[in-house]
């Protein structure tokens, strides 16, 4: 039997309708003008952690905090390439296809859609990492296909 998936629908809320004037800016939602990463980090104490920097109908940015040794549930993305910059520590993607990026401090990391990624800090202080990924953003979990990580948790999760 097969199954059919519905397409994914984004839905666009604000749309400029011609020229967009001046205007007082207005964020809502996570979104600030400004985010200091050290208050954040001070705010959300030890890890792990992720917390949501901005979002909108284009964009999920999410500052993520792992422990050495701490990391992600390998997963792949349907619709949608992620990337991160790494704000601090040593972390390794280990992807599909016997592909292993090593990144630190000021590095940039992009995986496209399909690609199972397990994220891990392999150093020994904390890992700091903002991920961009683009609403809906469906995960797929998936074991790691290169070390075999694996849990028990659900199998699709909506961020
Ligand atoms: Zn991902």
């Amino acid at each position: 039997m097969s199954t059919v998936e519905a397409p994914v629908t984004i839905v666009i809320n604000r749309l400029a309708t011609g020229p967009t004037p001046p205007a007082p800016v207005a964020a809502g939602g996570p979104n600030a003008l400004h985010t200091r990463v050290a208050e954040v980090v001070a705010q959300m104490g030890p890890p792990p952690w992720s917390r949501r920097i901005i979002a909108d109908e284009r964009n999920l940015v999410t500052l993520i905090a792992s422990p050495p040794g701490g990391g992600n549930r390998p997963h792949w993305h349907r619709e949608f390439d992620e990337w991160w910059v790494v704000l601090g520590g040593h972390l390794q993607w280990e992807l599909t296809g016997d592909v292993v990026v090593n990144a630190a401090k000021d590095d940039i990391v992009w995986v496209p859609r399909g690609a199972v990624h397990h994220i891990r800090n392999i150093g020994d202080e904390l890992s700091l990492r903002l991920a961009v990924a683009m609403p809906p953003a469906w995960h797929f979990f998936h074991p790691c296909e290169q070390c075999g990580f694996a849990d028990d948790g659900p199998r699709q999760w909506c961020a």
